[in-house]
C-alpha cells in the first residue's frame, strides 16, 4: 500500500475511532494501554471486525468471500478465524492420553505455561499433543483480563488438534453462560472499558451474530471419554429422576442458549441452568454421599466424574477416586495444575513440569 494511502486509511480509522467513542479526554488517557479483541460480527453483506488498540476503537470490514483461516494480527492481539467446528459428539473412546484443565478465568499466560510444560502445545503455542484429548472443563470467562486471548487460543487449538487426529473439548462453565446471558457481575473492569470504547455490550459482542458467541453456543456441557465423565460443576444425584442421556443434557442446554431453537422444555432448561445443574453443582465437596455418586456412575457407565468449579489448591481425588477435582485455583494467577490420564494412570501435572500421583 502506498504511504499516502496508508496515512489516509490510518486517519480514517482514527476519525472512525473518535466518532465511535465520544469519551472524555481523561478516560481515553486511562485507556491508552487498553488492547482487546478481535470481536467478529456478521452483517448482512460482510463481517465487521472490532478491536481496541491503545484505548481506541478500531473496525475493519471483511467480505463474506474472505479466505479461511483469516489471520488477525493487530496491536499485539492475535486470532486465527476459521469456520466454526460444531461437533455435538458426547462420547469418545481413545487409547491416547487425556488432559483436563479447568477454571482458567482469563489467566492466559499461566495456562500456556502449564500446557507447554506438558507438551500439549509447543513453544509457539501450537498443538503438540498428537491424537490426545485436551478437555477444558469450563470457566474461561470472568475474573481475569485475558479472556478474549484465551478464547481465540482455544478456538484455534481446536482446529489444530483435529488436523492431527486429536481433540480439544471446551465444555461450558457457569461463567460462560452468565456472560452469554448478560450477567456481568464477575467481569474484569477491563471489559467494562472495552464495552465503553466499542460502544457495545458484552452480550452484543458475544451474541449469536458474533463468531465467538456462535462458537460458545455450540459447546457441550458434559462429555464422556473412555471411563471418565467430564463437566464443570457436577451432576446432582437428583438428575437420575429425569432419565436423561448425556446427549439429552447437551442438546437441551444448547437449545436453551440459542434463541433460534426456543427451549422445548422450560422446566428442564431451568433445572440444567440452575444451581443443581451440571454447570453449578458443588455437592461432591459437601452434601453428596459416595453411594449417590456410585448411582450416577452406574447410570452413565463411568468410573469417575472429573469436575472443575469448586476450587482446590491442587488437582485431587475425592470419594475414593470416583470424583477428580481439577479446578486448581488458576484464577488466583499464581499456580496451575491439570489432570493427565494415561491409560489407567491418573496424574497431577504441575507448573514445574512434574507428573505426580493424585492425593
Ligand atoms: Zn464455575
Amino acid at each position: 500500500m502506498p504511504k499516502s494511502a496508508y496515512l489516509s486509511l490510518s486517519l480514517m480509522l482514527f476519525i472512525t475511532s473518535l466518532s465511535l467513542n465520544a469519551l472524555p479526554m481523561q478516560r481515553i488517557n486511562a485507556s491508552s494501554i487498553l488492547n482487546d479483541g478481535p470481536y467478529v460480527v456478521e452483517n448482512p453483506e460482510s463481517w465487521s471486525i472490532h478491536w481496541v488498540c491503545h484505548g481506541l476503537a478500531k473496525i475493519r470490514q471483511v467480505a463474506k468471500t474472505a479466505m479461511f483461516p483469516y489471520e488477525f494480527r493487530q496491536c499485539g492481539l492475535n486470532a486465527t478465524w476459521s469456520p466454526i467446528i460444531d461437533d455435538p459428539q458426547t462420547n469418545f473412546v481413545t487409547d491416547y492420553p487425556i488432559a483436563a484443565i479447568s477454571d482458567i478465568h482469563g489467566q492466559f499466560e499461566l495456562m500456556k505455561r502449564l500446557l507447554k510444560q506438558h507438551e500439549i502445545i509447543d513453544s509457539l503455542g501450537n498443538w503438540s499433543f498428537s491424537q490426545g484429548h485436551l478437555v477444558i472443563t469450563g470457566d474461561i470467562f470472568d475474573r481475569g483480563d485475558k479472556v478474549t486471548e484465551t478464547l481465540w487460543f482455544a478456538y484455534e487449538l481446536e482446529r489444530q488438534a483435529r488436523q492431527q487426529g486429536g481433540r480439544v473439548h471446551f465444555l461450558l462453565g457457569n461463567h460462560e453462560v452468565m456472560v452469554l446471558q448478560g450477567d456481568l457481575r464477575y467481569l474484569h473492569t477491563k471489559y467494562q472499558q472495552v464495552e465503553s470504547v466499542l460502544q457495545s455490550s458484552m452480550q452484543q459482542l458475544y451474541s449469536e451474530n458474533a463468531i465467538l458467541g456462535r462458537w460458545l453456543r455450540t459447546k457441550n456441557a458434559v462429555l464422556k471419554i473412555n471411563q471418565s465423565l467430564f463437566m464443570h460443576g457436577g451432576l446432582h444425584p437428583n438428575i437420575l429422576e429425569r432419565d436423561l442421556s448425556l446427549a439429552d443434557i447437551n442438546q437441551q442446554l444448547r437449545h436453551s442458549l440459542n434463541s433460534q431453537t426456543e427451549a422445548s422444555n422450560h422446566d428442564l432448561s431451568q433445572y440444567l441452568l440452575g444451581v443443581e445443574g451440571p454447570l453449578w453443582h458443588r455437592g461432591y465437596f459437601d452434601t453428596d454421599t459416595t453411594a449417590e455418586i456410585d448411582n450416577l456412575l452406574t447410570r452413565y457407565q463411568a468410573q469417575r466424574l472429573v469436575v472443575g468449579h469448586t476450587s482446590q489448591p491442587q488437582v485431587q481425588s475425592r470419594h475414593n477416586g470416583k470424583v477428580i477435582a481439577v479446578d486448581s485455583s488458576i484464577k488466583m494467577g499464581k499456580s496451575a495444575e491439570m489432570l493427565l490420564i494415561n491409560k489407567q494412570q491418573l496424574l497431577r501435572a504441575t507448573l514445574d513440569g512434574k507428573q505426580l500421583p493424585l492425593p
